[in-house]
């Protein structure tokens, strides 16, 4: 043993984080999340879930089936940027699509992921055989969950963690230790008579105030590989991936704009990029531009398929000959298909003579589809477009 008191080593830890760019580092015990349990289950009954997450509810709310003796959590926070410094340069006739800031600059996985592999290098030095385990996003833990009980922030109506002082734009991560700390207290809920956010969410995916249908979530649906339900469609306006507007509403985040993290902050170029050359990106140009994003986890399709889902938003004509280029070339029938509803929305009736035009060629039922489905839908009220 070292001879130091956990409080002391709490200390220590506290003043640590500090020098290696972590925001916010607060601790709670190992005990089970058991409310959290019981939302994951009631999640999964009513089919919220988005099907990322760990399947195991046990293991997303007990610290102690994922470390042996587990006694504490660490929960750390990292602010990002909100604002986008310089826009990017105007092209006249071009429109541009958006990343979601969570996905801005460096991975996040990688920029939590590294700072706490520093902070366990020196809780290891201050307490020789301590044994730790870390998860970012994509562990069993629920960030938000942990965040939560340690006091990083509350748990907001929009389901982000909200520290009063910081914001929701935030990082978090989290490391479980088998050595006691002294944990930190939970905050109280500062939502109060707001819901600005549950108002503001354009496919109503926050169904109760802190209770988030994920099939409904832009955030989600922006990183589904198949063909987008036609409700949502027209929702995801020029979003390429994720989904801000519930966070961008919130008075919490006013003014907020973190920008001390250099490896943080955004090139508008990429994270708002011109909408028709990313139809044409091969997947090393597609590797090379946003592959150090974490909104290019899924793959270039979704992405592409956002694209064209913006043009039509943005009911672009100019966009019109690479979309019918797009939908001679491609091999994937679900991108032809929504590149042909997209004409339609830009269009409207003049999509006619491009559609007798596709039927020529097209082989493919789901394509198909979208014409039949165009022509009995054209012209009627309650049409989805
Ligand atoms: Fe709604 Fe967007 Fe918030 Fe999802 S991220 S709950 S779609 S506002
Ligand atoms: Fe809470 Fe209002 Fe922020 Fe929603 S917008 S999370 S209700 S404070």
């Amino acid at each position: 043993m070292n001879g130091l008191s956990p409080e002391t080593i709490k200390q220590k830890i506290v003043a640590y984080a500090e020098t290696i760019g972590i925001d916010e580092l607060k601790v709670t015990t190992a005990d089970p999340f058991i409310v959290m349990k019981e939302r994951l289950v009631k999640q999964q009954e009513k089919g919220f879930a988005s099907g990322f997450e760990e399947p195991d509810l046990d293991k997303r709310t007990k610290p102690e089936l994922l470390l042996e003796d587990a006694q504490s959590i660490i929960a750390i926070a990292i602010a990002y940027p909100s604002k986008l410094k310089e826009a990017p340069r105007s092209v006249s006739g071009s429109r541009r699509g958006l990343f979601a800031r969570a996905s801005w600059g460096l991975d996040y996985h990688r920029a939590v992921g590294s700072r706490l592999e520093k902070l366990q290098a020196y809780i290891e030095s201050i307490v020789p055989g301590v044994r730790t385990r870390s998860m970012v996003d994509t562990g069993e833990l629920v960030d938000r969950a942990v965040a939560e009980r340690a006091g990083i922030g509350f748990s907001g109506k929009n389901c982000s963690i909200i520290s009063p002082e910081k914001g929701s734009y935030l990082y978090l991560g989290e490391m479980i230790l088998d050595t006691y700390l002294p944990p930190d207290e939970a905050i109280e809920d500062g939502c109060g008579d707001c819901d600005k956010c549950m108002t503001a969410c354009p496919t109503s995916a926050l169904v109760e105030p802190g209770v988030l249908d994920a099939k409904r979530c832009i955030a989600y649906l922006t990183q589904m590989k198949t063909l987008m339900p036609r409700e949502f469609r027209s929702k995801l306006g020029g979003r390429l991936y994720g989904c801000d507007t519930c966070q961008q509403v919130c008075p919490y985040n006013r003014k907020k704009d973190w920008r001390h993290h250099e490896e943080l902050l955004p090139e508008a170029e990429i994270v708002k990029p011109l909408l028709e050359p990313l139809l044409t990106l091969s997947n090393r140009e597609f590797k090379t531009k946003f592959g150090h994003l974490s909104g290019a986890w899924r793959g270039k399709k979704p992405i592409q398929r956002n694209a064209i889902l913006a043009l039509a938003h943005y009911r672009e004509p100019s966009a019109i000959p690479v979309l019918r280029t797009f939908i001679q070339e491609d091999a994937r029938e679900d991108m032809r298909a929504t590149a042909v509803w997209a004409i339609g929305a830009i269009l409207g009736e003049e999509a006619e003579t491009i559609y007798e035009e596709i039927e020529q060629t097209e082989q493919s039922e789901m394509v198909l589809e979208e014409i039949r489905i165009f022509r009995e839908e054209w012209g009627r009220e309650d049409r989805v477009v």
